[in-house]
């Protein structure tokens, strides 16, 4: 195992080096924790001096600790260090489609406390305001030190200035949301697009061996991909990488909320499914009705949530065929339905591209569901503050 870098600048001041070498330093121990400071030279290719001063450092900031000691390799037993789970805390925030969901989560990407807002029909300002309720809410009585505030989104959101370029169910265009809060709160703050940060959530917490390519594909009220590519998000050349939720099917013609017709997100999504369901079954109004109803086993409900599987299939299997990614995983309130859910799609993803590249598809259910979208958002974060968490 080793620690490999980012580039540095060839003319790199003393700082940016220092900068450097303490990311690398975090991210061994992020990675591989606990280790010795020799693990830690050996890994990084640091001298023992170096790391032994870097570490001093990273100890009195608070951002790593000693947890006690090492088997001994003849002299004395070595000092194991880790990064401090709660030397940061971290907001991560889900603007979901229904509610407003916000956690502190520590530097393990550990869920401390999560509060959830609905948005009972807020826009606009008002759910900019509901954003300020929310971290307020999770700031007080929080003692750790705050790195920042990670955010997801629905939309195509520019991650590199933190505004929200489209976001149709919030009535957000062209919304500096990021600088919003980095001027009310004085820290910094990332955003980015929900099913991209759920890729990032699944990379950087729950995968082991990181794969360096992945495709997550998030299904709840919107469908949309995250792709990592090379170990980085992909994002495209303008930050709209993975919205096949809006691609156009031939076979369906309902309108969709982006103001065209057929959309995949039509048929597939969350509500999609919900308000179909209600149309056979009317005692039907909400997911988990309508999950209770297709685990129950109900004819003309499997058929119409089973339908949308394979549509959703024929699609996964476009974005095998277009990227050849081996790794696919599906996330959100879908999970519910389960493995005959999953085979549906599953199925039809790999009859619906070359039998070579489908056979060595994994296509599973991410990790996790409720939170994917919160912890994505706060990988961002560790990633940018810190050099945490992303393969390089
Ligand atoms: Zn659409």
């Amino acid at each position: 195992m080793s620690v490999s870098a980012t580039v540095l600048p060839e003319k790199a001041t003393h700082q940016q080096t220092r900068t450097f070498n303490q990311q690398l330093v975090l991210r061994a121990l992020h990675d591989h924790s606990p280790l010795s400071r020799a693990d830690l030279a050996r890994l990084t290719g640091l001298t023992r001096t170096s790391v032994g001063d870097l570490v001093g450092t990273l100890i009195d900031d608070g951002l790593i600790e000693e947890v006690g000691r090492g088997q001994s390799s003849g002299g004395k037993s070595p000092i194991l260090l880790r990064v401090a789970p709660d030397g940061r805390h971290l907001i991560g925030l889900d603007l979901g489609e229904a509610q407003f969901s916000g956690a502190v989560v520590n530097l393990r990407g550990e869920i401390l406390r999560s509060i959830h807002l609905p948005l009972e029909g807020r826009n606009g300002d008002a759910a900019v305001e509901l954003v300020f309720q929310l971290v307020d809410a999770l700031r007080a009585d929080d003692r750790s030190p705050l790195l920042g505030i990670g955010i997801g989104a629905p939309g195509i959101i520019d991650t590199s200035t933190g505004t929200v370029r489209w976001s149709v169910n919030l009535n957000w265009a062209e919304l500096h949301l990021g600088p919003l809060l980095e001027q009310r709160y004085g820290v910094p703050v990332v955003v980015a697009n929900d099913s991209q940060a759920a890729a990032l959530a699944e990379l950087t917490f729950f995968r082991r061996p990181r794969p360096n390519n992945l495709i997550v594909i998030k299904v709840g009220r919107g469908v949309g991909a995250g792709i990592i590519l090379n170990g980085q998000l992909f994002q495209g050349d303008g930050y709209g990488a993975g919205e096949f939720g809006h691609v156009s099917m031939r076979s369906a013609d309902a309108p969709c909320r982006c103001g065209r017709e057929g959309c995949l997100e039509t048929m597939t999504s969350m509500r999609a499914l919900v308000d179909a369901a209600r149309a056979v079954e009317p005692s039907i109004t909400d997911e988990s009705g309508l999950v209770s109803a297709f685990l129950a086993g109900v004819t003309s409900i499997r058929r119409i949530v089973l339908d949308a599987a394979r549509e959703l299939g024929v699609a996964v299997g476009w974005l095998i065929g277009a990227l050849n990614v081996r790794h696919v995983l599906l996330v959100g309130p879908v999970a519910e339905f389960g493995d005959d859910w999953l085979g549906e799609v599953r199925w039809y993803a790999r009859s619906s591209v070359l039998a070579l590249l489908a056979r060595d598809t994994q296509i599973e259910f991410g990790h996790v569901h409720d939170d994917v979208v919160v912890l994505g958002a706060s990988a961002l974060l560790m990633e940018r503050q810190l050099g945490l968490g992303l393969v390089r």
